[in-house]
């Protein structure tokens, strides 16, 4: 098979070629996918896609013209594919269901931890010899509650760390896990309870129609006071404007975000000698209660050589004409 990877970066590469064992053809491209980009498929079989790729409809119907015939995501998250489209073009799409929940859960945990003790600031000052520990007051995690909103694969390993800090855990799901109310003690409830009585709040469900600006006023007007949010899921689940507002008005106290609404065409890319005319993100790397890294949770040895071995098996069962059971498209 010839495999295009759109949208490489260069970490990744020698997971990739590791993975492949020689078997089938690779080529790697920087640029995403889009209708600009979309003509760079032709003539291979299958191209390989990340979150910054743009697979709408009429890209999927130019990628049909061209003969693409399987679309492989290097990724869990499918949002920015039409899945629809590529079902009725024949193309078959398949994703990297599972790569290392850990590698999120623990960033998400990390984002919280960094924030709740204020170590950014902590050590901006070391770096300049200020020894001084104003204003560094966090809470223990111990006895506070958070709320899960997602309780899937990262959401139950998120779900597991707190609980090892001593947290009591709510949980926000379309579906309840039994092992976590039993080996756990958490406790479903709906979004408004969720907001109302948790401490810290951590996102971890896809982004769809229906969690698309989930967070917005009206929800964080429910939420205490000193609230954490962590989102390592989608941008666009948190309406980032109302959310600003929130930080300002001291209704949120701090926002840990490794994912960002507008992030496409920004993440991924050293913007530093043409800074990205985006007031919203300005405003948020302005903001010391705002955390926010561009999108690299996924960053650990253990999720690559896992990405890299599950986008493989998903093409080797295509080439030899079988299911894969990781394959979105009907
Ligand atoms: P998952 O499918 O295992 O879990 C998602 C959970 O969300 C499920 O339990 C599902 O029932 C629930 N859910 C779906 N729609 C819902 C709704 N409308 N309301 C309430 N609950 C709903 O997915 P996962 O592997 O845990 O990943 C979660 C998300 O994390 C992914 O969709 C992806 O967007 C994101 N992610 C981010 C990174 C990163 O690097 N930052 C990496 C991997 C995944």
């Amino acid at each position: 098979m010839k495999v295009l990877y759109y949208s490489t970066r260069n970490f990744e590469k020698e997971y990739l070629i590791k993975a492949n064992k020689n078997k089938h053809s690779i080529s790697f491209i920087k640029e995403s996918l889009s209708l600009e980009t979309v003509d760079k498929a032709k003539g291979y079989d299958i191209i390989s896609l990340t979150p910054s790729d743009d697979a709408s409809k009429l890209t999927i119907e130019k990628l049909n013209e061209y003969g693409i015939k399987y679309i492989v995501l290097r990724c869990a998250g499918y949002d920015n594919v039409n899945i629809k489209s590529a079902t009725i073009a024949g193309i078959k799409v398949a994703n990297v269901p599972a790569y290392s929940p850990y590698a999120i859960a623990e960033f998400a945990t990390s984002l919280l931890l960094t924030l709740n003790r204020k170590l950014i600031i902590s050590n901006q000052r070391i770096n300049q010899y200020n020894f001084n520990i104003d204003n560094l007051i966090g809470f223990d995690l111990n006895n506070k509650t958070v709320g899960i909103i997602g309780t899937g694969k990262i959401g139950a390993i998120m779900t597991k760390i707190m609980n090892g800090y001593g947290c009591n855990i709510l949980a926000y799901d379309i579906d309840v896990n039994q092992n976590l109310i039993d080996t756990y003690g958490v406790k479903y409830v709906s979004i408004k309870e969720l907001c109302e009585e948790s401490d810290v709040i951590s996102i971890h469900v896809p982004l769809n129609q229906h969690t698309r600006h989930l967070i917005d006023d009206k929800l964080i007007k429910y939420m205490k006071k000193n609230v954490i949010i962590v989102n390592t899921a989608r941008g666009a689940i948190i309406n980032t404007k109302d959310v600003i507002k929130a930080l300002d008005n001291n209704q949120i106290a701090a926002l840990g975000m490794d994912v960002y609404e507008n992030e496409d065409g920004i993440f991924f890319k050293d913007l530093s000698a043409d800074i990205p005319k985006d007031e919203m993100l300005k405003k948020l790397i302005s903001m010391p209660n705002v955390l926010l890294c561009s999108h690299h949770a996924f960053l650990t040895e253990e999720a690559l050589t896992n990405i890299a071995e599950t986008t493989f098996y998903n093409i080797d069962c295509w080439s030899k004409n079988k299911e894969t059971e990781n394959q979105l498209t009907a």
